[in-house]
């Protein structure tokens, strides 16, 4: 029976390594993207050539009406959805607390939480069993050093992982991951640096290690509400 994922912000970084390993695991993939066409058509090729089956979708997280036609264009596609992954993300332009103004605020957590809210609440008014896995941060756990816009939008996105994991149970099952720093082009060189000296791996980790957490929380019928850190040590609870 053919299962269907739609991976938020599928189509590069992070969210290409999880669209390709579900890809793998047999998984036909919506790729969302938001303006990086050339990116989500890549990522596309990359599973045809491995023999899957994908297709790009545009929309932008948090935007409702978007979503909305975006997850039926899906369900017009493949008739379902199985598998959500919230991974769409972005970094505020400024760190420091005193530069962040409230158009920056907003920006992030209107993409990074309430993108999360909007695009769950439209795909289970379709998915009736499946599973969710939201990509969170180690700066949802220890405050990070990208902004306390970014730390916030991370900190609410696993409340809202535990809230509905209650609520969404038993048919489907919500978890997270926060990862700490990974290579992708999400951080600069400079701060991929730096980060890795604050760490006891001594490296960022690596997509595909993210994506292998996800997978293992899909494979589990028993896990829910859970977040899996995945920070190399960084940090530990
Ligand atoms: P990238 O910058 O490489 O990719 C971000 C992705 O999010 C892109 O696909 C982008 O689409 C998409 N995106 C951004 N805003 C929107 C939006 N409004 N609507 C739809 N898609 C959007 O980042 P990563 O792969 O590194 O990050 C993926 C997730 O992992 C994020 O949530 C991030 O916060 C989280 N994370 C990343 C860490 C890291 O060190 N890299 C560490 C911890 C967590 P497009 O290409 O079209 O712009």
């Amino acid at each position: 029976m053919e299962r269907v994922a739609l991976v938020t912000g599928g189509d590069r970084g992070i969210g290409r390594a999880i669209s390709l390993a579900l890809a793998k695991r047999g998984y036909s993939v919506a790729i969302n993207y938001r303006k990086n066409e050339d990116k989500a058509e890549e990522t596309k090729k990359m599973i045809d050539e491995i023999g899957g089956r994908a297709i790009t979708i545009k929309f932008d997280v948090s935007k409702r009406d978007e979503v909305r036609e975006g997850v039926k264009r899906i369900m017009d596609e493949f008739g379902r959805i199985d598998v959500l992954i919230n991974n769409a993300g972005i970094l505020g332009k400024h760190s420091k607390f005193d530069e962040i103004d409230d158009n920056e605020w907003d920006e992030v957590l209107d993409t990074n939480l309430k993108g999360a809210f909007i695009v769950t609440q439209e795909v289970t008014k379709y998915m009736k069993n499946g599973k969710i896995v939201n990509i969170a941060s180690i700066a949802g756990r220890n405050g990070g050093t990208v902004g306390v816009h970014y730390a916030a939008s991370k900190a609410g996105l696993i409340g809202l992982t535990f809230a509905l994991a209650s609520q969404l149970a038993p048919n489907i099952l919500v978890n997270g991951v926060a990862p700490g720093p990974v290579d992708t082009g999400l951080l600069s060189e400079e701060k991929k640096k730096e980060l890795s000296k604050l760490t006891p791996l001594g490296r960022v980790a690596k997509p595909d290690e993210i994506a292998h957490a996800v997978i293992f929380l899909l494979e589990n019928d028993y896990l829910n509400g859970t977040i899996i850190d995945i920070n190399g040590g960084r940090y530990m609870h």
